[in-house]
C-alpha cells in the first residue's frame, strides 16, 4: 500500500547537508569514521549538499590535522571544535557539544559509527535533540520521492530486514558498525575549508571526571575487522581439538581466525573472534568458511568480503548460496591438505 505523506515539521525546513561524526580518541581516528564519509559522499551528492566532518577533540595541532585527514576521505569542511572538556570521551560535553554543533548549524543528516563510543553517544544526542535515529544500519539510501533518508538494518534476530525513516525530525541520524561500509580511497590533494566553533562547556558543570585513563592492556587482541585474509570455523569441527585445523590453516596463509558464535558460545576463542550479527563484521579479501552453515546471522557479518570459500560436507547447506567458491567435502580432511599445500609453496 502507498506510504502515507508525513510533513516535516516546520521548524526544521533549513536543515540541510550531510555530517559524519568524525571519531578520535587520543588523536588516533576510528576508520570507520573514513568508512562513513564515504558513504556520506554518495548521500550528498544525491541530495546536491555539501558533505562535512564534525571533528571534536582537546586544543592542539592533532585535532587540527584530522581535519586534513577528513578532505582526503570526501569532505567538503570540517566542524571543528577545541576544548579541554573534550581531552578524553565523556559522554556529557560529548553530547552538549555536538547537540551545539546541530542546533547552530543544522544538518539534514548525521552519521556515526556503532562503535563503543558511537553507540553511546549517538544514542544520548538523539535523545537530547529528540529527533529519530537507526541504529546498525547496513544500507542508507535517499529516497527518490520525499529526499528522506532511507535507513535499512537487520531485525528480528537478522531474519529481516527493515527500512526505517525519519519522517518529521531532523537530523535523521544512522549508526552504521565498521567494515559495513567500503573505505573509499584516500586522495592527498583534496582540502576543504574549517569551520571554527567555539563551545561553551565549563568543566565545573560536568558531573564526571577522568581520573586515569588507562589504555587498553590487551593490545594483541584479534583484529578481525580489518585482516586480509579470515579462515573461520563452525559446529562441522565437533570436537575443540579439531578447530586447531583451522589455527593451522590461517597460521600458513598470514591470516587471522573466525568462528561462528556456537564455537564462540562452547568456549573455543574468544568473543572478539565471532563474526556475525552479535559479533564483528569483516571485509576481507579472502573469507574461508568451514564446517559453517551459513545461517543469516553469520552472513551478515560476512558476506562483503571480496572472495568466500566455503567447505561443507552438505551440499545444500545454506552458505553454498552465496560464497563464490564451494568445496563438498568432509572439512577435517580439506584443511590439512590445503594446509600443506600452501606450507610447500
Ligand atoms: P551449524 O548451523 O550447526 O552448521 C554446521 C555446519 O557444518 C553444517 O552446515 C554442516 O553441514 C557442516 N559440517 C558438519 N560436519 C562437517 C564436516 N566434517 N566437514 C565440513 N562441514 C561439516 N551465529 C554466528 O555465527 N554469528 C553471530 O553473530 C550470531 N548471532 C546470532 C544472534 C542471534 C540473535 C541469534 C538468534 C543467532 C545468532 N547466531 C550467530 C547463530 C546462528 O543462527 C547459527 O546458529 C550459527 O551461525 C550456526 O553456526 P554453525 O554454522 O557453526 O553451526
Amino acid at each position: 500500500p502507498a506510504r502515507k505523506k508525513v510533513e516535516l515539521d516546520p521548524r526544521f525546513v533549513n536543515y540541510k547537508h550531510v555530517w559524519v561524526f568524525i571519531e578520535a580518541e587520543r588523536g588516533v581516528v576510528h576508520p570507520v569514521s573514513w568508512e562513513l564519509l564515504g558513504e556520506g559522499r554518495k548521500l550528498a551528492d544525491a541530495l546536491g549538499v555539501e558533505l562535512a566532518g564534525v571533528v571534536m577533540g582537546p586544543p592542539g595541532e592533532r585535532t587540527r590535522q584530522i581535519c586534513g585527514e577528513a578532505f582526503h576521505y570526501g569532505a567538503d569542511l570540517c566542524y571543528l571544535a577545541q576544548d579541554e572538556v573534550l581531552r578524553d570521551y565523556r559522554n556529557e560535553p560529548y553530547t552538549r557539544a555536538l547537540t551545539e554543533l546541530v542546533d547552530t548549524y543544522q544538518p539534514e543528516i548525521m552519521l556515526l559509527g556503532a562503535s563503543t563510543l558511537g553507540r553511546d553517544l549517538a544514542g544520548s544526542v538523539a535523545t537530547t535533540l529528540a529527533t529519530g535515529l537507526v541504529a546498525d544500519c547496513t544500507e542508507l539510501v535517499i529516497e527518490a520521492d520525499s529526499r528522506n533518508l532511507a535507513s535499512t538494518r537487520p531485525t528480528f534476530g537478522g531474519s529481516l530486514l527493515c527500512t526505517i525513516m525519519t519522517q518529521r525530525h531532523r537530523p535523521q541520524m544512522a549508526t552504521v558498525r565498521p567494515r559495513v561500509m567500503a573505505m573509499p580511497d584516500a586522495d592527498t590533494a583534496r582540502s576543504g575549508r574549517i569551520v571554527e566553533h567555539k563551545l561553551a562547556i565549563i568543566e565545573s558543570s560536568i558531573i564526571t571526571k577522568v581520573l586515569e585513563f588507562i589504555p587498553d592492556a590487551q593490545q594483541d587482541k584479534p583484529q578481525l575487522a580489518f585482516a586480509d585474509i579470515i579462515v573461520s570455523g563452525g559446529r562441522g569441527f565437533k570436537k575443540q581439538e579439531n578447530f586447531q585445523l583451522v589455527w593451522d590453516l590461517a597460521k600458513v596463509l598470514g591470516a587471522e581466525v573466525g568462528a561462528s558464535r556456537p564455537i564462540v558460545q562452547a568456549g573455543w576463542v574468544e568473543l572478539d573472534r565471532q563474526v556475525g550479527q552479535s559479533g564483528k563484521t569483516v571485509r576481507p579479501k579472502l573469507y574461508i568458511a568451514a564446517g559453517i552453515s551459513g545461517a543469516i546471522q553469520h552472513r551478515v557479518g560476512m558476506d562483503g568480503s571480496d572472495v568466500i570459500i566455503a567447505i561443507n560436507n552438505d551440499p545444500n547447506a545454506p552458505i553454498f548460496d552465496f560464497a563464490h567458491y564451494g568445496i563438498v567435502g568432509n572439512a577435517m580432511q580439506i584443511l590439512p591438505a590445503l594446509t600443506e599445500a600452501f606450507r610447500a609453496q
